[in-house]
């Protein structure tokens, strides 16, 4: 099965910015409903970030890259948001030291890094309404499908299928961590902000990764 180069991992973070720089408008109109109206600005601005960022760095190895990444999300973006995901891409990091190219497995386990670096940030379980709900089951999805021999681009697609479903069930719930959480029941029938952009995470990586 072929290998994830780092010339694509840097092609699905810039696929990621080009995603959100589309949707700021509609990730900031979910976060009007339930938050402080600012998703879609605070991921625009840290990724606007990370491309200038990376058209100033030199190239480096996977690890390097995502850390960078990390570091503009974490420096740049005043939200969560910013913290979790600038988080995400730290713990994610640590795995790609020295590397240039990931198996599809090892991909998986840089997912699962970094999704672990968000639990233990923001103490988010399923079905607390926050990104969460998004990134686990796509995570699962993924891993599973390279498990039982499936190939990267089926892999790809089934994370995005799981954590699309994952995004809808966070509509009908009661937010329990973050921001939307102080709204109690009136949280309830709004999707999570969070939880759509990382689905847009998972369909950069579908479109970038094979
Ligand atoms: P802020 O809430 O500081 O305004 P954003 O609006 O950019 O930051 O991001 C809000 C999103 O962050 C939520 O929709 C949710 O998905 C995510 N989030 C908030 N708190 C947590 C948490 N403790 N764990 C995981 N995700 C969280
Ligand atoms: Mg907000």
């Amino acid at each position: 099965m072929s290998n994830i180069s780092s010339a694509q991992i840097e092609s699905w973070i810039e696929r990621f910015a080009a995603y959100i720089a589309e949707q700021k408008d509609y990730l900031t109109q979910l976060d009007a409903a339930i938050g402080d109206a600012d998703h879609g600005v605070n991921m625009h601005r840290g990724m606007k970030a990370v491309l200038a960022k990376k058209a100033e760095t030199p190239n480096s190895d996977i690890g390097g890259f995502l850390k960078t990444v990390a570091m503009t999300l974490i420096s740049t973006v005043g939200g969560a948001s910013g913290a979790l995901y600038g988080t995400f891409f730290l713990q994610a990091s640590s795995l790609g030291t020295s590397k240039t190219e990931l198996s599809p497995a090892e991909f998986g386990a840089l997912l699962d890094k970094g999704l672990a670096g968000i639990v233990l940030r923001g103490k988010a379980a399923i079905g607390d309404k926050t990104m969460v709900d998004a990134l686990q089951p796509g995570i699962k999805a993924y891993k599973l499908s390279i498990e039982t021999g499936k190939s990267l681009k089926d892999a790809l697609t089934a994370a995005v299928t799981a954590a699309d479903e994952g995004l809808k069930s966070t509509i009908p719930l009661v937010a329990r961590k973050g921001r939307a959480s102080y709204l109690g029941e009136r949280s309830a029938d709004h999707a999570d902000p969070g939880a759509t952009s990382t689905v847009l995470l998972f369909r950069s990586a579908a479109e970038s990764l094979s």
